[in-house]
């Protein structure tokens, strides 16, 4: 991979390497964009085969922080991180080692837990740096974020039935529910407390189990795609929604937690012809980092509440743009995020006073 062009491509400001020896440590943080605030996003640690396919995730995942910072009116930009290694090899040497090279950014990155890393990882980062989140609620964090991503996924889809059917009632819709994991579990929670019609399936039969004691009706995995059900709510993982599964459905409405939903643009373009609405993911699952950065502010769990049911609004607001500016949604949800980038940029632009200013504060202070 040509680095640099890369990093052009994909408007990246920085990408740091970290090797630690002792602890075997290999780690990646891109700091894609903080125009809006510090770069905020979780630490992967993931087997990888090589040391390309580490840096074109978090290239990619860190961007897709950015927009969902910024779509969700956060005062955040986007990052990510990776450690290169295999799961079972932990220790806490190793997450040490991790927090005070995150120090060394001075809190242009703040990191968090991600795919295969937990709370216990994040409090051993916590006693190196204060730029991390999802500690322990005793420290001052937020604890587990799926319950607020599934309320925020929640309110996703009662925008989708604003939008289609021009009522908000969820007990009066049918769903399809595929993985039935930490969030998911929490959204079959919700829409069967409403009394909704709801199909699932998982790869995990106890998974399912407890949700057909909700009253859900389990389907096979391959079958969910073509369930008699208004709306499809994704939360296993990503390109669910692939050129093999959309001429399945009978869904109107795609509206759920997983990240990278669509297999590529041209599946986004499918359902947008077929007059299939898509809540665009980043927008709708973000519940669960609304919470965590309410942490950076001090913890308080009505805020959280607030912000999450604003999803609401939020995706009415990406519907809105997408039928005035005649795209699809998954395009409009672009577009919004890269709007509020440039404009808030424009904001902080420093005047020449402000530039003066701070060349003598630092003259004063002897720098
Ligand atoms: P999880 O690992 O707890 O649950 C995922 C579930 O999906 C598991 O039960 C797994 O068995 C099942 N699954 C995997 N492949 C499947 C398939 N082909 N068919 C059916 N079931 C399958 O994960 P989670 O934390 O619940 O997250 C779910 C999705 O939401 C992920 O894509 C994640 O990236 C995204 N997401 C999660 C959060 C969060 O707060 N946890 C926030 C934003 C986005």
């Amino acid at each position: 991979m040509d680095l640099f062009a890369t990093l052009d491509t994909m408007g990246h400001e920085e990408v740091v390497f970290f090797h630690h020896q002792e602890s075997g440590l290999k780690a990646i943080v891109a700091i894609h964009n903080t125009v809006l605030g510090p770069a905020l996003g979780g630490l992967r640690m993931w087997p990888y085969k090589n040391e390309q396919e580490a840096l074109t995730d978090v290239l990619r995942l860190s961007r897709g922080m950015t927009y969902k910072a910024s779509v969700s009116g956060l005062n955040l930009g986007g990052g990510k991180s990776v450690i290169i290694g295999d799961p079972s090899q932990k220790s806490e040497e190793m997450f040490r080692a991790l927090g005070r090279f995150v120090q060394s950014l001075g809190g242009r990155y703040i990191t968090a837990e991600d795919v295969n890393t937990n709370v216990q990882d994040m409090e051993y980062i916590f006693q190196e740096t204060g730029y991390v989140t999802g500690v322990h609620p005793v420290h001052g964090g937020s604890g587990d974020p799926s319950p607020y991503t599934a309320m925020g996924v929640i309110q996703g889809i009662k925008a989708c039935l604003n939008k289609k059917y021009r009522h908000t009632d969820i007990g009066k819709c049918s769903y399809a529910v595929q993985g039935l994991g930490h969030v998911g579990y929490h959204v079959v929670k919700h829409l069967r407390d409403a009394d909704a019609k709801v199909f699932v399936t998982d790869m995990q039969q106890q998974r399912i189990d407890q949700c057909v004691e909700l009253g859900a009706e389990a389907v096979k995995m391959d079958d969910i795609y073509g369930v008699n059900a208004k709306v499809y709510v994704p939360c296993a993982l990503g390109a669910s929604v692939n050129e093999k599964t959309i001429p399945q459905f009978k869904f109107e409405i795609v509206a759920g937690a997983a990240n990278n939903q669509l297999a590529t643009d041209a599946c986004g373009d499918e359902l947008h012809q077929r007059g299939i609405l898509y809540a665009p993911d980043y927008a709708i699952n973000a519940g669960g980092l609304m919470n965590v950065s309410i942490e950076l502010q001090g913890y308080d769990r009505e805020r959280a509440n607030r912000m999450v049911t604003g999803i609401y609004d939020i995706i009415g607001n990406i519907f809105a743009l997408a039928e005035r500016e005649k795209i699809p949604n998954y395009r409009a949800a672009d577009r919004m995020a890269e709007q509020r980038i440039a404009a808030i940029g424009r904001v902080k632009l420093p005047t020449v006073n402000q530039s003066y200013e701070r060349f003598f504060v630092g003259r004063k202070n002897g720098h």
